[in-house]
């Protein structure tokens, strides 16, 4: 499966915002975007040459592909699904996303970053309704139940994750029990529940495909 090899920290720089690609450091002060590190060609004088509405919408599409951690071909087919399914695409866009199977191992708090869950996905660790599958973008439907598999549950970098559940629990659309290290889909989300991203405008990046 193709994937970004590059600098990772370069991502978060040239978005100038936290994408979240590195688990426990993203959280810490060793993170560029904590020590306000400028992002990657800026004017070193800090002149702000103007951008053009397709430069921005460039941005808005970048940031979200690349905090899902996705390639442009791989993304661009999940917008042109958004595309297919009625309602708002934008909204559609972020309820694929969020249903891949590597965001919501992460977003159950099994791995401490979408990186980290997709990795524990391709190796086979995780359990959809009893059944191992290690394809990342898998697509979960409501009533799914996902585990971690029970020769796994003593890893340390799930262990290690789990405690972010301690402190703020899972999303309104995901339920966990952390014995059991196993959570169920209690509902699709809505564009509202995506709280942490609530700073991405969805309608910019129609509009980037819409050209
Ligand atoms: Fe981005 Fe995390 Fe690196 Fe900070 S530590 S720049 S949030 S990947």
């Amino acid at each position: 499966m193709a994937r970004y090899t590059g600098p990772v920290c370069r991502m978060c720089r040239t978005e100038q915002r936290k994408l979240m690609l590195k688990g426990d450091r993203c959280k810490s002060d060793k993170c560029a975007i904590s020590k306000k590190r400028a992002a990657p060609g800026k004017d070193p004088k800090g002149r702000m040459a103007k951008r053009s509405d397709y430069a921005i919408q460039l941005r808005e599409k970048q940031k979200l592909k690349r905090i899902y951690g996705m390639l442009e071909k791989q993304f661009k087919l999940f917008f042109e699904r958004a595309q297919r399914m009625p309602g708002i695409t934008g909204e559609n866009l972020f309820l694929l996303l969020e249903r891949r199977l590597d965001n919501v191992v992460y977003r159950l708090r099994f791995a401490s970053s979408r990186s980290e869950a997709r990795q524990i996905v391709l190796h086979g660790h995780i359990l959809v309704n009893g059944k191992c599958i290690n394809i990342p973008s898998y697509l979960i439907k409501t009533e799914d139940s996902i585990e971690v598999k029970d020769t796994s549950k003593n890893f340390a970098l799930v262990k290690d994750a789990l405690k972010e559940y301690g402190k703020s629990g899972v999303m309104p659309w995901l339920q966990l029990d952390p014995d059991a290290l196993k959570g169920k889909v209690l509902a699709f989300p809505r564009r509202s529940d995506i709280t942490d991203l609530s700073d991405v405008k969805e309608q910019m990046i129609v509009e980037y495909y819409s050209k």
